[in-house]
């Protein structure tokens, strides 16, 4: 099929395509291109880490549900699919030529596609010292675990420092676990659980129905729930948070989700757009560069009440129009589109997990609603994280 399509190929008949990324948007881009595309097309993911771990699976680690081994899983399976794996660090990205040079030399591609995540805004990392943690990093998971676990009495925090986060449902799913696991222990009436956001409300892409069911469950299981307040200063020796409002809280644990910015690879590129996140095309994926796609958390897709939310289900929803697009342009058609459908769990423990489900780019306000929480759905989510990691890697 790739001989008819010599505008493509460097090497006529042979597409090299390389992804920046193997987390969820890579990983479902590279496996659904390998099942379509014979051995003749050349598929590489490029990715610093060594392993794949999936989000969902961190928060359960923490509570003491599922040890996070088994969510976890090496990137280097990738080759027994016939995928290559390069483990190193993207340094530089020149899409007009479609060239990315890394710490293992430099690579040239037919298609590109970026996949490259968010990082955290360094200097909420930088204020994350214990007892105050990074919620979001897997590297801190064993050890906000080790200092949950002997905490008797005293305050834990979950503190959302800033604007863009990814999953936005998380640092909630994080209280509610933690309050569960608690009270099984015994030592929830000796622990005050608090959650500081900088948003008005909970969920404010997910509408006001999902919003006001988070606060009232808060509410219902003593999480007390502090909107708009946005820290100016974590004080970690002094067990202290310093809000913009004024407002001090102690702490002696503090969980926190730092602001989300562009990978640095990115925001120095020619892909940057104002805020140094990749602007794509929302419906077809690609950047304002030929054959240069970027999907998932790295980039911004706006909608009616902001951006589609950071969350994996959509960087893998747009990893399958991608690939299906690259499939199609191999062999000369058009492929699909993105069309912002798309669902987040959001989990209550005890069990129970509800879906946030609809539209998300419909207009004048994503088209969205909160169905659950219920046992199904919990279960519904546990197969979602079983069947990724069983194909992909
Ligand atoms: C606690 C938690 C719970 C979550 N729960 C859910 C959930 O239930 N449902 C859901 O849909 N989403 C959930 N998410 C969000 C989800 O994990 C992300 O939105 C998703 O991983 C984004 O996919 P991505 O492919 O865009 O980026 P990622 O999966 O983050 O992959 C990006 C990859 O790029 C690599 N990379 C970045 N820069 C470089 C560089 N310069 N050089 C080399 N490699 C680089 C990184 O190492 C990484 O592996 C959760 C997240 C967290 C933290």
């Amino acid at each position: 099929m790739g001989s008819r399509s010599p505008r493509w190929s460097t090497v006529p008949g042979v597409a090299d395509i390389l992804i920046l990324g193997g987390g969820f948007g890579g990983l479902e881009t590279s496996n659904r291109l390998r099942s379509a595309l014979g051995d003749a097309h050349n598929i590489t993911v490029i990715d610093r880490r060594d392993r794949f771990t999936i989000g969902a699976a961190k928060l359960w680690h923490i509570a003491g549900l599922r040890s996070l081994d088994d969510s976890t899983r090496p990137l280097s399976a990738l080759r027994e699919r016939g995928i290559d794996y390069i483990e190193a660090d993207i340094d530089g990205i020149e899409p007009d030529t479609r060239t990315v040079r890394t710490s293992a030399g430099s690579h040239r591609a037919d298609f590109l596609v970026i996949a490259l995540g968010a990082s955290f805004f360094p200097a909420h990392v930088e204020e994350l010292r214990p007892p105050a943690y990074n919620l979001y990093d897997p590297g801190s998971v064993r050890d906000i675990r080790a200092a949950l676990e002997p905490l008797d009495e005293g305050r834990i925090a979950v503190t959302i420092m800033g604007l863009p986060y990814k999953c936005p449902p998380a640092p909630y799913e994080a209280a509610f676990l933690i309050d569960q696991y608690l009270r099984e222990q015994g030592r929830r009436d000796r622990v005050e659980l608090e959650v500081y956001t900088v948003q008005p409300s909970p969920l404010p892409v997910a509408g006001p129905e999902a919003s006001r069911r988070v606060a009232e469950t808060l509410g219902s299981r003593g999480i007390a729930l502090y909107s708009e307040h946005e820290p100016a200063r974590i004080d970690s020796e002094g067990h202290e948070i310093h809000f913009a409002n004024g407002h001090r809280a102690g702490f002696d644990l503090l969980l926190g989700v730092p602001k989300h910015v562009a990978p640095k690879v990115v925001a120095e590129s020619r892909l940057a757009g104002p805020k140094g996140w990749i602007t794509t095309d929302p419906s077809t994926l690609l950047t304002e560069f030929e054959r240069v796609y970027a999907i998932g958390d790295c980039t911004s897709i706006p909608n009616a009440v902001g951006e589609i939310p950071k969350a994996g289900v959509f960087a893998e929803a747009q990893g399958r129009v991608v690939a299906d697009r690259i499939i199609a342009d191999i062999g000369d058609g058009d492929g699909p589109t993105f069309d912002g459908l798309g669902y987040c769990f959001l989990e209550f423990a005890g069990g129970e997990a509800a879906k946030i489900e609809g539209d998300f780019l419909a207009e004048p306000r994503p088209d969205v609603s909160l169905v659950g929480p219920n046992a199904a759905i919990f279960r519904d989510k546990e197969t979602f994280v079983s069947e990724r990691l069983d194909a992909w890697l």
